[in-house]
């Protein structure tokens, strides 16, 4: 167990992943950020962050830029991949400026070199700001082109030993085929990476599915418009899916 502040629920985790979209970030605008959806989501992170909880973030990009639909427009694939990378990179200044606000000390540790905007990926250093409770919010993705953030968030998942992958989306779980479109979608409680992957469940990217396989890394898929849902789950309640 971790110890947690008096009055706090107790969590089996002690450092998690959270991965959101950059969609997440663009409430229903359609594009961009939505300053009050990133300080809503700030303030679930707070609530985890509370019981004691050691957290990394990384959020992509998809609401700014993404490499496939920059390229499909004409931007040569790598260009627009690294156009993609630092769009990732706006997205998390503006997290951590949403955390800082509400008191949690933040580290936005980018994969492509820029000393003056963000930290440079070093391992033992973002495993130092852990244990000193600072959410560290991985940017720039892998900082290499053909890649998504989903494997970026397996990477550093793995390389900073984290327990568990909270996918954090729009819906509470995975379900056999698209909710928002069929009345009958079944929700599953617990799959197998290879499930996943067989049925082409699109809970993330394959070469990030295969990773978390390979190397034994829960990904635990809830809904982030659940008010408290990141925080109910970490204390073992709550409705999501678990891919193990
Ligand atoms: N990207 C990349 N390498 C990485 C991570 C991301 O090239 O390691 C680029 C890629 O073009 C991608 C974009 O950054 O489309 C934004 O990331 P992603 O699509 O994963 O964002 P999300 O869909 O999670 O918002």
């Amino acid at each position: 167990m971790t110890e947690q502040p008096a009055g706090q629920p107790s969590t089996k985790y002690k450092r998690v992943l959270l991965k959101i979209s950059g969609e997440a970030l663009m409430g229903d605008q359609g594009y961009g950020l939505h300053p009050p959806t990133v300080e809503r989501i700030a303030r679930e992170v707070k609530t985890v962050h509370d019981m004691g909880v050691e957290i990394c973030m990384v959020i992509g990009g998809g609401n700014i830029f993404r490499g496939l639909q920059g390229s499909a427009q004409g931007v040569e694939r790598t260009t627009a991949d690294y156009m993609g990378m630092l769009a990732t990179v706006m997205n998390a200044l503006a997290m951590q400026g949403a955390l800082e606000t509400i008191g949690i000390h933040t580290r936005v540790i980018s994969a492509i070199t820029m000393n003056e905007v963000a930290e440079p990926y070093i391992r033992r250093r973002a495993v130092r700001h852990l244990e000193k409770k600072r959410v560290c919010i991985f940017a720039a993705g892998t900082g290499n082109p053909y890649f998504t953030t989903d494997t970026a968030a397996t990477l550093r998942a793995n390389e900073m030993s984290c327990e568990a992958i909270f996918k954090g989306t729009k819906v509470d779980g995975v379900y056999d085929k698209d909710p928002a479109k069929h009345d009958d979608a079944v929700r599953y409680d617990r799959i197998t990476y290879d499930d996943v992957l067989a049925k082409h469940l699109g809970v993330m990217d394959a070469s990030a599915i295969a990773l978390a396989r390979d190397n034994d890394l829960p990904i635990i898929v809830f809904s982030l418009d659940e008010p408290g849902g990141f925080k109910t789950i970490l204390a073992g309640q709550g409705t999501y899916t678990i891919v193990s």
